[in-house]
């Protein structure tokens, strides 16, 4: 690195300004989106003839040591001044321009009204000039700062936090001031591994959740470009795009470049679509500034994605934790709460829950996310598991559900609709038993011609006499131990499956019989006893096992149910 003695910078700092050897150089700032220039960043050059360039590192802490920053400073904003003007003179597309203050402009002058005569006797509004100032500077005196940063937002100059998160304060700072855009370093985060970008993300999020647009600097690769607009930074500078360059290098820059300049009266159109937070789990449902600013607290937004954390021991479930949007999705399938679920669980037969059951046993081995489909109360849904952690026989699982159904899953459901319509047509006979009240509740779907619905008298008869009229004698005794109301629900509980199947003759239309196979299922409701009884076509090979094994085992029938 050059080494400049102080004094060489003192005693010449004064001339090398009238001789115009300080000036300043361009770096355009980018609207990621679009990728047009919206504003532009003035940063400090000494082209001096016996030492060379100076880089600002080198004069800037001597030029604050000495008291002469501000000088720097008012002769950066005369250069802005005389650009923007030649910018206007050529019909060229104008944009803000940043300069950069320190501390110390503060405490000499009254920076506020140097600049606003600047502009005056330029003619340039405060709109176009956006005042950079680094963390570091605010941390002493806040009370003054404020009054400083309030009086330069009234004269209508937008003021950007410079150098976020390289000082040590940077959340005091940021709770303590408001701050139109956040400008993150790229250079403290030396590498873009999965640390920065995590670090990043956060405070993007944040820059959101208070209000404040956010720009990176020092963006040097496509990568670190490609990753600040997928997580929604709102403005992008660095060398990536542009190095800094010289007044008349820069103002053919946007037509050489061909990114083009915003227009500055879109800017509150892309201010707005900034505010949208990427990385929200909700970004259409996020608070905004102003519903900050108008004390509505509801701003902490629960996740729309379901979760509950609910702990296992043994067959015992305990709720730990569960959102908004998962005891909505457990309304939807006909819980009353998530608590009611976790009752029902607690009280009632394994067998119940054999389904949901079998997901949390796999979900425990393997580890992984295990998402199963389910229908309960007729309602179709995605029920998510995965273990999170055990000790000591305890395992706590999160859980997170996903029903279908309604206008936003309208394509969904319409298949699920479909499809569900040509499974029912694959069985030739499909009625829904009612055994805790006693009832067939409906005789859903029939190719079979049976004699009546039997749906006009309890259930009980209508199980004898659909035997005596619909099943060959020799089956009629076992059919009627097969589907027995009464015991209905213990035999299966105590069978661990979900239903019962037997092949049975049938009589058929033209008065033969025929065997087909029965099914009686139990379906997940929340109330009732509810089973469904199917009757279907058997394949030739599946008729052939059954007729031997109807021959030669006929107890085994007896013994399986
Ligand atoms: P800053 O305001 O944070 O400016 C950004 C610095 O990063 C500039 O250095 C710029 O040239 C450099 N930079 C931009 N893009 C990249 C990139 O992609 N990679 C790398 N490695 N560097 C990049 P510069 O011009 O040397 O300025 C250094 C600091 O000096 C500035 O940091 C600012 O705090 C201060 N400064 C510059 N000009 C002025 C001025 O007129 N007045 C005051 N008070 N301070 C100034
Ligand atoms: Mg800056
Ligand atoms: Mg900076």
């Amino acid at each position: 690195m050059q080494h400049i003695d102080e004094q060489y910078i003192v005693n010449n700092f004064e001339s090398a300004l009238e001789k115009g050897y300080v000036k300043a150089y361009y770096q355009p700032v980018i609207r990621t989106l679009t990728e047009r220039i919206c504003s532009v960043e003035a940063l400090a050059r000494w082209q001096d003839p016996v030492v060379g360039l100076l880089s600002p590192f080198l004069f800037i802490s001597v030029l604050e040591k000495y008291r002469l920053i501000h000088k720097l400073d008012l002769a950066i904003l005369d250069n802005i001044c005389i650009t923007y003007n030649e910018m206007k003179r050529q019909g060229l597309p104008l944009h803000p321009f940043s300069i950069n203050l320190s501390r110390l402009d503060f405490d000499e002058i009254d920076m506020l009204d140097a600049i606003s005569k600047t502009l005056k006797k330029y003619d340039v509004p405060s709109t176009a000039i956006h005042i950079e100032i680094t963390e570091s500077v605010m941390l002493d005196n806040t009370a003054y700062f404020r009054r400083i940063f309030d009086s330069f937002h009234d004269a209508g100059f937008a003021i950007f936090m410079d150098d976020f998160g390289s000082g040590y304060s940077s959340l005091n700072v940021l709770k303590d001031y408001s701050f139109d855009v956040l400008k993150i370093d790229m250079r403290f985060l030396s590498d873009i591994g999965i640390r920065s970008k995590k670090i990043l993300a956060s405070v993007m999020n944040m820059a959101k959740a208070i209000g404040m647009h956010t720009l990176a600097e020092g963006v040097e690769t496509k990568e670190q470009m490609t990753f600040l607009r997928n997580i929604g930074c709102e403005m992008l500078q660095g060398f990536y795009y542009s190095k800094p360059m010289d007044g008349d290098l820069y103002i053919k820059y946007p037509s050489e470049s061909k990114l083009g300049v915003e227009d500055p009266s879109e800017n509150h159109y892309w201010n707005a679509v900034g505010q949208i937070n990427f990385l929200s789990p909700d970004p259409l449902n996020d608070v905004t500034t102003e519903q900050i600013e108008h004390g509505d607290y509801g701003f902490i937004r629960e996740n729309s994605t379901a979760l509950a954390l609910i702990e296992k021991t043994g067959p015992h479930v305990k709720l730990l934790y569960k959102n908004d949007a998962y005891e909505k999705g457990l309304q939807r399938i006909g819980f009353g709460s998530v608590d009611d679920m976790i009752k029902a669980i607690n009280e009632s037969e394994a067998s119940n829950y054999s389904n949901v059951d079998s997901q949390v046993k796999l979900s425990i081995k393997t580890g992984e996310i295990i998402k199963e489909d389910h229908l309960v109360n007729g309602v179709y849904f995605s029920y998510y598991t995965k273990s999170i952690a055990e000790i000591n026989g305890k395992i706590m699982l999160a859980a997170s559900i996903q029903t279908y159904g309604g206008e936003a899953d309208k394509i969904t459901n319409d298949l699920f609709d479909k499809y569900s319509r040509m499974l029912i047509d694959t069985y030739d006979h499909i009625s829904v038993l009612d055994t805790e009240n006693n009832t067939v509740v409906t005789r859903l779907y029939s190719k079979m011609g049976f004699n009546e619905e039997y749906t006009e008298m309890p259930l009980d008869e209508a199980v004898k006499k659909f035997a005596e009229n619909e099943i060959k004698e020799s089956d009629r005794k076992r059919f009627l131990q097969y589907i027995e109301p009464s015991t209905l629900r213990d035999r299966i509980a105590s069978s661990g499956k979900r239903l019962f199947q037997q092949p049975f003759h049938f009589k058929m239309q033209d008065g033969k019989y025929q065997m087909m196979d029965a099914k009686i299922m139990r379906v997940f409701m929340t109330y009732g006893d509810i089973y469904i009884f199917t009757v279907q076509d058997m394949s030739a090979q599946a008729l052939q096992m059954a007729d031997i094994m109807l021959r030669d085992h006929p107890g085994i029938l007896k013994e399986q149910q």
